[in-house]
């Protein structure tokens, strides 16, 4: 889709000087990602970054970009690179100076999401890849509509992100294996949390955060 969104420039000099630990979480749509990162804010205390919650906000804003991205979403599809690429930028940026470390979720979404982000920002530390069949998926974000007044969580839009989302994500696991940990996250979320603590507690050891 052609679609036309504005650009801003950003210096991202602190965040590459900064060198804090950059967490991706994957997983489809209804795998837990929101789930799993409030617990790890909790004890973790680094800075979550959803980049469809980032999105929702720029289309709750009413802007001309907000309106172009909400008829994306509502087909299920993903939104140029660009334009969420530049949101999160904008979003760490923010956070920069106070933070622990960000814990980016949802992204990347296809490869060049994820090449593009290491080249214009810095490398991801860990990767986090929650793995769940395509039923469960379902049925959580069936039961999620009741409540979340998302334009995508419907029966039809819900089959084409988990199209989606199949045909663009092995190519990141592929690519970034060396650092991927996947996690069965079809079990209950105290239990997926504890597989979680052991990769991040690990990650501490080695890099003091
Ligand atoms: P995502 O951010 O990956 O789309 P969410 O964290 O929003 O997923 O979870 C989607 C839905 O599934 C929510 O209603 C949530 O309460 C539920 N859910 C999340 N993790 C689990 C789990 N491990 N077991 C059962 N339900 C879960
Ligand atoms: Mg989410």
């Amino acid at each position: 889709m052609a679609t036309q969104l504005e650009r801003k420039e950003y210096d991202l000099t602190p965040l590459r000087e900064s060198k804090l630990p950059i967490i991706w979480v994957l997983g489809g749509p209804g795998s837990g990602k929101g789930t799993q990162c409030d617990k790890i804010v909790a004890k973790y205390g680094f800075t979550h970054l959803s980049t469809g919650d980032l999105l929702r906000s720029e289309v709750q804003s009413g802007s001309g970009r907000g309106q172009k991205l909400n008829a994306i979403m509502e087909q299920g599809e993903l939104v140029p690179l660009d334009a969420v690429l530049g949101l999160l930028a904008e979003a760490m940026l923010a956070n920069v100076t106070s933070s622990k470390g960000f814990l980016i979720d949802g992204y990347p979404r296809e490869l060049e999401q994820g090449l593009t982000f290491e080249k214009q920002i810095s490398e991801c530390t860990i990767i986090l890849n929650f793995e769940v069949s395509p039923e469960t998926m379902t049925k959580r974000l069936l039961h999620r509509a009741q409540t979340s007044g998302r334009v995508d969580d419907n029966e039809e839009t819900i089959k084409k992100r988990l199209d989606t989302f199949s045909k663009h994500s092995k190519p990141v696991i592929e690519h970034f294996s060396n650092k991927c940990k996947t996690i069965n996250a079809e079990r209950d979320p105290t239990e997926i949390f504890k597989d979680i603590e052991a990769c991040l507690d690990s990650l501490a050891n080695i890099n003091g955060f």
